[in-house]
Formats: C-alpha cells, structure tokens, sequence
C-alpha cells in the first residue's frame, strides 16, 4: 500500500508516524511518503539554541490533561526527556492600568474556582464581582453555538470578559472572543452550565473534589503544561526518526492532489508525481483547499472558508540583573482595552528550566493575533524595539536585550468562529465521497498539540482500515 502524508507539522508527523506503527503491528507493507514544503520538519513549532539559551519560536509546551501528546511520547521512548512547570511560580499575572495584578488563585480560565482569593484580588473592582456572583442565580441560556464573549458577559460580565477571558483567550486562540464559538473551544462550560447552571457552583463543587487539580489550573495557557527539555523541537526529531529511511522529502510543495482512475495523484511545484492509495493532507485548511479545488469544488471553499489569524513571537534574553520585576511567575497577559500592542509576556526562563543560563534570564513577547493582525507588517526591529518599550513600562527594563529573536506565524493560527463545528461537519460528510483522503491538522478539532497528535492519529487509523484497503 502507498500512503502520502502531505505536510511535516506535528498533526502530519503524527499521522505518518502512527501508519507505521500500525503496519509494524499487523505486519502490513507500507510504502511511506511525507512530503513537505519548507526545508525543515515541524511547521509552527521551531526551537533554536543561541548562546546558551533555548528560544521557541512557536508553541513552548503541551497540555498534558489531553492524553494524546504524552502518550505518544511515551511509545516514542521519549517521556523521560519531558520536564514540568516551575509551580513555585505558578502565578499568571494580568495588566490592568498598567500594573501586574496577579490572577486570582484558583481563577479557572472564565471564572472563579476558589471565593477567598477572588474577593481578596484587586484585579476586580467591587461592582466586578457582584456582577460575577450573578452566576450564582442566572438561569441557563439557550444558544447551543454562542460566541466565548458573549457567555462570559451573559454569565459573569463585562468585568470577567475584559480583565481575564479575553486575554487568556487571545493568548491561547489569538482570537477575538466575539466572534469564537464556546462549544467549539471550550465545550467544558457550556456542559457546565447545561448540568449545573452555574458556572462558579460548578467549580466550586469540582474543586471540592479534587482540590490540588482545581489550585493547578488557573488561567489555561499556563499550568499543567509540559515541555522538552531540549524543546519542543525534540518531539518533531523522534517522530521523524522513527519513519522509514527516505521517506521524508523536503522542498516539496504539493500543488494538486487528484484522482486517476482508483488511485490518487500528488503533484508538487516541482513536478514531481507520486500515484497512491491513501493520501493525507496535514497542511493549513487554506493550503489544503488550494490543493484539492479541482477534485472537489465544494470542499475547498468550505476549507478556504476556515480563518486563520496571523501572530509574532519576539524573544528577548536578559542578563537577570537587568531586570528589575522579581520575575516572579510565568507571565503576564494584557487586555484589549488596555490599548497596547502586546497580547502577552512568557517568563520562559522562569516557567521552564535550563531556558538560560545561570544569571540571565529570556522573556517571550506575544504580538498580532485576531484583534491586532496589522502589526505583522512591520518589520522586525519596529517589532523588537515595541517589545522592549512595552517592557521597559510592565517591567521597568531599559537595558540592551543580549539578543532578539521574532517568529512570525503568517496565518497560522486557525479561528473556530461561531458556526465552525457545524462547517467541520460538513467538510467530514463531504470527504465521504473520496475514499482513501483524509484531513488532518489545527483547523478541525482542536489548535493545541495534544490535539494535532490524536487528528493526525485518528486520520492515518481511519484510512488504514476502512473496508477496501489492499492487504
Ligand atoms: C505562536 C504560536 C504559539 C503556540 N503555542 C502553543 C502551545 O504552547 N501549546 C500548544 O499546544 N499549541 C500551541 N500553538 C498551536 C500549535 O502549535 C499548532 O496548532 C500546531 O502546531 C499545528 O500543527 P499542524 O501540524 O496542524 O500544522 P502546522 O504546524 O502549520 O504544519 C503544517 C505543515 O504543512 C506544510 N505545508 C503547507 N502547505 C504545504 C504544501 N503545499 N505542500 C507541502 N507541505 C505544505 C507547512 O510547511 C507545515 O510544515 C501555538 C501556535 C502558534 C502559532
């Protein structure tokens, strides 16, 4: 059997990787092809090594609460090179007028999970969390695809919304929380609400069960995540080393996938030509509607329909003494209405070990996303010398940066607006009508990685055993 994998991010790599352990155990042929346009393997993620410090461009860790991640790492032998969160700093903390305020303990993404931190919190003002207790006697709604934005105002209000849902949404989605469907972000709270009504109650009775759980996981970008510690890239490398030599080819921009008689056609810019049996597409949804317009019409608009927001990284290394802020948590996010154009700040050296070396210290700035797409059109030193001014301000830092870093993520996060599960399902019943495609990747059910893992393994499963595939 001739499988093509397109596209060498994490949800392609994933694929690949788990159509050969599946031919290893049923003692299968497979003849493998990954083809991947730029010259590296990884896609968004992209870790590099400079003078000591250890600088992602992309995404610094995983969910370890979605099993698909870690139990890859653990088949690749790789969990041992796994290393946690520093908790003694667990703090995210939130800029409002601009100072740091520490997210209230316990604050769990859109409410609060423990009432004495969050009536002791100055991030809320008084009116703030009367609003909040609102939550408490407010019957259920009745949208099934609502808007994160308008649940968080409709439950907790405008406070909730601004102060703390929108920046860790805009840290996590890049996204516009207006317009990002709830159910299919964070169906959690929409299941919250649906059995318990209230959304702090329900928390509150969770963390009562399981009291260490609920303290680990306020604000969601920034606890109970794990990373490498030689970087995320390090998952990227034992993938690719477990595929079967030369299978991987990179520079090779695939530009039509089509059907020729009862097999498939991939043709790259470069003219080369594979026929095959199954075929994967692990790329963006606006590079894979590019690939399959002729096949089919119908599906690449509704793969071209799925937006995509545009964000930049500018990585900073310090010697510590340079800075005076106590550096003590993970980082901190900024509010749109705090009108600056930062989303957030990473403490990377702080929330992770051996980021840099002893004495110094590396910060990592968030820019662009949904609400502030325009500034990925300046170049990078206007981005680098942004980040430093607003970090002279946050963080009273006015020394030289030993050195800079930006990664730019041009249309690379996907946006799960109102309405998407609903066109997802309607992209999964049109792929019914090509046996031996399928889709893979962010765009679909889930952004994160652990999630790109389980799409990228569930699309390989699914094509290897549908009915009709030649054993
Ligand atoms: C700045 C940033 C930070 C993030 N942080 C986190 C985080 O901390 N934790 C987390 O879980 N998630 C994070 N995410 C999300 C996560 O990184 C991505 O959703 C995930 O890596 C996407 O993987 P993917 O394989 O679907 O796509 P991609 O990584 O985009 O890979 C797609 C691949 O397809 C290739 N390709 C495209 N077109 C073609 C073509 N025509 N022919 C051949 N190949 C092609 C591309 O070159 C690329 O290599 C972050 C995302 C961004 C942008």
């Amino acid at each position: 059997m001739k499988l093509v994998v397109v596209g060498g991010g994490i949800a392609g790599l994933a694929a690949a990787h788990r159509a050969v352990e599946w031919s290893r155990e049923l003692g299968q042929p497979l003849d493998l092809t990954l083809l991947e346009a730029a010259d590296r393997l990884g896609g968004t993620i992209q870790t590099e090594r400079r003078d000591g410090f250890l600088v992602e461009c992309g995404p610094d860790s995983f969910l370890s609460e979605k099993p698909w991640a870690l139990a890859l790492c653990r088949r690749l032998g790789i969990e041992e090179l796994l290393v946690r969160t520093d908790d003694r700093f667990r703090c995210t903390y939130v800029v409002l007028g601009g100072r740091l305020h520490p997210l209230p303990e316990g604050f769990q993404l859109l409410a609060p999970a423990r009432l004495g931190p969050f009536l002791a919190s100055g991030l809320f003002s008084w009116r703030g969390k009367l609003r909040m207790g609102l939550d408490l006697v407010l019957p259920r709604g009745g949208d099934p695809d609502e808007s994160l934005g308008a649940f968080v105002r409709r439950r907790l209000g405008r406070e909730a919304l601004e102060r703390v849902a929108q920046p860790l949404v805009a840290g996590i989605y890049t996204a516009d929380p207006g317009v990002l469907s709830l159910a299919a972000t964070m169906p959690r709270f929409l299941e919250l609400e649906r059995r318990e009504r209230s959304i702090i109650l329900a928390m509150w009775r969770a963390a009562r069960r399981a009291p260490a759980e609920a303290a680990g996981s306020s604000g969601a970008r920034w606890s109970l995540f794990v990373t490498f510690r030689e970087g995320m890239e390090e998952m990227i490398r034992a993938l690719a080393s477990r595929l079967p030599p030369g299978a991987v080819r990179l520079k090779e921009r695939v530009t039509d996938v089509t059907r020729e008689g009862s097999r498939w056609r991939v043709t790259t810019a470069g003219g080369v030509r594979l026929e095959a049996d199954q075929v994967i597409l692990a790329p963006e949804a606006h590079q894979a509607a590019r690939m399959i317009r002729y096949l089919d019409p119908s599906l690449a608009l509704l793969l071209e329909e799925i937006p995509y927001a545009s964000s930049a990284t500018v990585t900073l290394a310090y010697r510590r003494a340079d800075i005076p802020h106590p550096l003590d948590g993970f980082g901190f996010v900024v509010p749109q209405v705090e009108r600056r154009p930062i989303i957030a700040c990473t403490f990377s050296s702080v929330k992770y070990p051996g980021r840099a070396p002893e004495g110094q210290a590396l910060l990592r700035v968030f820019m662009g996303g949904a609400l502030d797409e325009a500034i990925l059109e300046r170049d990078d030193e206007s981005l680098v010398a942004t980040a430093r001014a607003q970090l002279g301000e946050l963080l009273g830092v006015s020394a030289e940066p030993l050195f800079s870093r930006v990664g730019r993520h041009v249309k690379a996060m996907p946006q799960y607006h109102v309405g998407h599960l609903t066109r997802i399902e309607a992209i999964e019943q049109r792929l019914r009508r090509h046996p031996g495609l399928a889709l893979t990747g962010g765009a679909y059910r889930g952004v994160g990685i652990a999630d790109c893992v389980r799409s990228g393994e569930e699309a390989a499963l699914r094509l290897l055993e549908s009915p009709g595939v030649h054993r």
